[in-house]
């Protein structure tokens, strides 16, 4: 679960880290809003060999390609 607690001076505030390319988005004032806002920054949770990572847009498409279910692979074939 890649949402992390981070301390600005005296404030204190979580943000979204994607567990792939490690981009941090989003600051959150508590764990629950982080959470609930995941889905609506792009960020999904993939089940990776028994260990859950949370990967930003940018980088879904890569997980997907690497575990065979992506469609639309030709697609992407310049990205990646
Ligand atoms: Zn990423």
């Amino acid at each position: 679960m890649a949402i992390e607690k981070r301390y600005e001076g005296k404030e204190q505030y979580y943000t979204l880290v994607c567990d792939r390319c490690g981009d941090e988005v989003g600051y959150f004032d508590d764990f629950q809003e982080a959470v609930d806002e995941k889905r609506r920054y792009g960020f999904r949770s993939f089940n990776i060999d028994g260990i859950w990572e949370d990967v930003c847009a940018d980088c879904q498409d890569t997980v997907q390609y690497k575990r065979g279910t992506a469609t639309a692979a030709d697609d992407f074939g310049g990205l990646i």
